[in-house]
């Protein structure tokens, strides 16, 4: 995770807020603020450094956090070679078998079936 800051985007949902302030109290950006419509805000957005905790204390779930898309493709030597090989295992995997049992050699009366 990073730790630098912009590097996150923020969201609150206001319908699942009930307005705590525990994210804007403890936000050690100071990116959250507790509003008088008893809702929290992102007001910083910019100065979050994406530590994650407003959205894991949040008790009603209410605070995403998730990392920006950097615009900056990574290079060969970047990429983890085990990501590589299951990007290229999907979608050629042909699932469990298909468990068909044993032939049915009899009929309904238990007749053999030859
Ligand atoms: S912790 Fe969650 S419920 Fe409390 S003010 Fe922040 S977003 Fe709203
Ligand atoms: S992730 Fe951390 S810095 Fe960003 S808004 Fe939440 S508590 Fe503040």
């Amino acid at each position: 995770m990073s730790k630098k800051k912009g590097q996150a985007k923020v969201r609150i949902y206001p319908d699942w807020c009930k307005g705590c302030g525990i994210c804007a109290a403890f936000c050690p950006a100071g990116v959250l603020e507790l509003w008088p419509d008893g809702k929290a805000h992102v007001v910083h957005e910019s100065e979050c450094v994406n530590c994650g905790f407003c959205e894991l204390h949040c008790p009603d779930f209410a605070i995403s956090v998730t990392p920006r898309e950097t615009s900056r493709r990574k290079s060969d030597d970047e990429v983890d070679p085990r990501a590589e090989v299951a990007e290229m295992a999907q979608g050629t995997d042909p699932g469990p078998e298909e468990n068909v049992g044993t032939p049915n050699r009899e009929d309904e009366h238990g007749h053999k079936k030859e």
